[in-house]
């Protein structure tokens, strides 16, 4: 691990809250200016960006670009092209109480922001909030996951490259540097990894009254009805499941499939598996990120309930796509999060019944239906909390920037994305104005009955 040292931390952030303090990050045109520039450094190092990723976990550049690169430019050239608007006080209407005066909110920076990013997504977890708090007119501080030790050099490297320490810092670090950044006070902490660190996080924040946006996970079911397009729902869960070899906060966890379809349903997802060519070892195919989730997945799979694969290299770190049949809530598959590429399935025979078996469970990040039964779908919409899904998709409903992104209890607090992303890093500042004549007297001592009547009728 690097040699920082707590002085160092200590150093950048004082420098960081003078910076932010000569108001420059408030004019729009250097925030467009630097963000124009992340996506220059971003373009240039692209290469980089792709080995290190393929260094650190095998994954191919198809899918670097379309589930990272593209993001990170998608959200870029949304702020460039939204800031202006976004950025506007908004007129509001005043009331009668406050009449001869004008209502507007003021979206302000906060001031200084700690993101800390997971691994799975490494580069979108990690950039994707920074270009919203920057967006937003803050000075950042980026901690990427140390399990992804090659992309968080990476971006150390390109970001401590090309920006003045005292608006954007990236520093290298596993626990006990995100341990000193915790007992510092910041304007906002933006946490991305597991419920148990963002209790950790949530916690330290409270210490110094520091706002959180905490991006959790959970295990986030996947209902199937006779009533779906069983094909398309297949074929959708499937690549949901398996890209980055499951290892996906939004990733359908588990499959609730109604017991007359599994046996055909089964059969179709294992033919997409081969179709799609997600095997170890394939080009196609993402690793496992270290020894270590490795061996907790492994004891994961239960040989006797394997439909299909199931097969391991321990040596390259690889785990077949793994679909678990007759699978129980009491089994170990289905008590944590599992977050690779092991696929249980658990049948039911009656919609209701199911549903409320999981709205009894803690509040996922995500969760999907395939029915083209309208019912069905109401009762998902109206009964179920999560964090957000898709009703007949997996997963896409995060290529969406107008919606916002996050999730609900255990799987998370706060939002982003989109005008989302920019209000987390905002404080909506109201502001009253008014005019100096037409004062009447009535709100001002000594009171009277006439006074009251008057205030009752006019609130
Ligand atoms: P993690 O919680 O282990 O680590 C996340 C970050 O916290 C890392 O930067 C790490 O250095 C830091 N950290 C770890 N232990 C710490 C401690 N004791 N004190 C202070 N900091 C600590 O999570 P992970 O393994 O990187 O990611 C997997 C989890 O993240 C899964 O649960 C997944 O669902 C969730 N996740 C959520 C989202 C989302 O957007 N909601 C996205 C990706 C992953």
């Amino acid at each position: 691990m690097p040699e920082i040292c707590f002085m160092e931390i200590q150093e950048v952030i004082s420098k960081q809250k003078e910076f932010f303090n000569t108001n420059q990050t408030k004019n729009i045109r250097f925030r467009k200016m630097y963000l124009e520039k992340l996506r220059d450094v971003i373009i240039q190092n692209e290469n980089l960006l792709y080995e290190a990723i393929y260094k650190d976990f095998g994954k191919s550049t198809f899918d670097t670009f379309t589930t990272e690169i593209s993001f990170i430019l998608n959200d870029i050239n949304y702020y460039l092209k939204n800031l202006k608007s976004l950025s506007k006080p908004k007129k509001v209407r005043t009331n009668l109480v406050n009449q001869l005066g004008k209502s507007r909110i003021y979206c302000e920076p906060l001031g200084n922001i700690l993101v800390i990013g997971a691994w799975n997504y490494p580069y979108q977890l990690s950039l994707s909030p920074i270009i919203a708090a920057l967006a937003a007119g803050n000075c950042c501080i980026l901690k990427p996951s140390e399990i992804a030790e090659n992309t968080m050099k990476a971006m150390v490297k390109i970001i401590n490259e090309n920006f003045p320490a005292e608006y954007l810092y990236a520093f290298e670090g596993g626990i006990d540097e995100t341990t000193e950044l915790l007992q510092l006070k910041f304007d906002k902490i933006f946490f991305t990894g597991s419920t148990k660190v963002g209790k950790i996080v949530y916690e330290a924040a409270a210490k110094n009254l520091t706002p959180v946006t905490l991006e959790l996970g959970g295990k986030s079911p996947t209902i199937i009805s006779k009533e779906a397009n069983l094909e398309v729902a297949a074929k959708r869960i499937v690549w949901g499941k398996f890209l980055n070899a499951g290892q996906t906060c939004v990733a359908p966890d588990y499959l609730l499939v109604e017991e007359s379809v599994k046996e055909q349903f089964l059969e179709m997802l294992r033919k997409y598996i081969q179709e799609f060519k997600y095997k170890p070892n394939s080009e196609h195919y993402t690793r496992i990120i270290n020894q270590r989730n490795f061996e907790r997945l492994i004891k994961l799979i239960n040989k006797d309930k394997i439909y299909f694969g199931g097969n391991f290299d321990k040596e390259k770190l690889f785990i077949e796509p793994t679909l678990l049949t007759d699978v129980n809530w009491n089994d170990d598959v289905m008590q944590e999060e599992i977050f690779g590429p092991i696929l249980p399935v658990i049948s039911f025979t009656n919609f209701n019944i199911v549903l409320n078996e999981i709205i009894e469970l803690e509040k996922p990040l995500a969760a999907y239906l395939f029915t083209n039964n309208s019912e069905e779908k109401e009762i998902f919409k109206q009964k179920f909390s999560f964090g957000g899904g898709c009703i007949n998709d997996v997963m896409m409903h995060l290529g969406n920037e107008n919606l916002p992104f996050g999730g609900v209890g255990n799987s998370g607090i706060g939002n982003y994305h989109g005008k989302f992303g920019f209000e987390t890093f905002s404080h909506q500042k109201a502001i009253l104005e008014r005019a100096t004549w037409g004062e009447p007297n009535i709100k001002y001592p000594p009171y009277s009955e006439k006074k009251l009547s008057w205030i009752k009728k006019l609130m």
